[in-house]
């Protein structure tokens, strides 16, 4: 039976037009909250949106651009001002960036990816705490990535933003946590989500990791990887503040199989 423990909380999903960020949205919605379901793509929130209809859920489309701090602002007044509250933002929507060394790694490409990736955290951050804390307390999730934990090559300015994503949680965590507002990360390893077709057409090396790196010997289910941050985001999760936790197959076990 799938509990109901979300029924009454409003939740922001950002990235929720594609991938992890859209069987988040799925899964808030089955578990009875009322979802904002934020993305740049109009198109993928809008299949978004149908999914969670298909099931009997309630989620509505919110368009903006997490990178721009007007956007961010905006959505989270639109927020307030229809739903009264805000009980649990998961900021997930990110970009891997161009796969290249750090000599030929285009500048404009570096600051690009920190922006969506770790200055969208930031923002997002900054504008739904003061939300949450009306509302009473509650909960974010920021996705980082294994990314944060690991040094893949051509991947400098995507590990720079996931390893501050991975700071900008603890301390987020750090200064709320007697406020009532629990901070945590989620750090997907191999995720089967468009994001990884476009990482896997750029750098041949990122295909073979299924194969050699993966413990699990298969790359992740986005539902898979969504069911921990929904439950990071739940009130099973009271007692964990500040933590990072990798789904990825045992990507980042280390160590070797017998
Ligand atoms: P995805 O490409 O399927 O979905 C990402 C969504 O974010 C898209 O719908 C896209 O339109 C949206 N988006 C991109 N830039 C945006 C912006 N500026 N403003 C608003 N929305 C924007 O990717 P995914 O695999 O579901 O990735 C979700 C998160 O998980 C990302 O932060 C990614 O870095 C992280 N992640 C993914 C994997 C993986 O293997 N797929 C692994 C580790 C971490």
């Amino acid at each position: 039976m799938v509990s109901n423990d979300f029924a009454g909380r409003v939740v922001l999903v950002t990235g929720a037009g594609s991938g992890i960020g859209r069987e988040a949205a799925k899964a808030f919605a089955t578990r009875g909250g009322l979802v904002y379901a934020a993305d740049l793509s109009e198109h993928g929130l809008a299949e978004t949106i149908d999914l969670i209809t298909e099931i009997g859920g309630k989620a509505r489309a919110l368009i903006a651009n997490v990178a721009v701090e007007q956007e961010v602002a905006n959505a989270i007044a639109r927020i307030e001002r229809e739903a009264g509250r805000l009980d649990v933002a998961f900021n997930n929507a990110g970009i891997t960036g161009k796969a290249q060394r750090i000599e030929d790694y285009p500048t404009e490409d570096f600051d690009k990816v920190i922006a969506v990736n770790l200055r969208s955290v930031f923002l997002g951050m900054k504008h739904e705490l003061p939300l949450i804390k009306k509302s009473g307390g509650g909960a974010i999730v920021n996705t980082a990535s294994v990314a944060a934990l690991t040094g893949p090559g051509g991947m400098s300015a995507y590990a720079a933003s996931k390893h501050g994503v991975h700071g900008l949680t603890r301390v987020a965590a750090m200064e709320n946590a007697a406020h009532n507002v629990r901070v945590n990360a989620l750090a997907p390893g191999w995720t089967e989500t468009p994001m990884v077709k476009v990482a896997s057409d750029q750098n041949p090396a990122f295909v073979k990791l299924v194969s050699t790196a993966i413990p699990a010997k298969r790359g992740g289910h986005p539902a898979e990887v969504a069911a921990a941050a929904v439950w990071l985001a739940s009130d099973a999760a009271s007692y964990v503040m500040g933590q990072m936790l990798v789904v990825d197959g045992g990507m980042t076990i280390g160590g070797f199989e017998l």
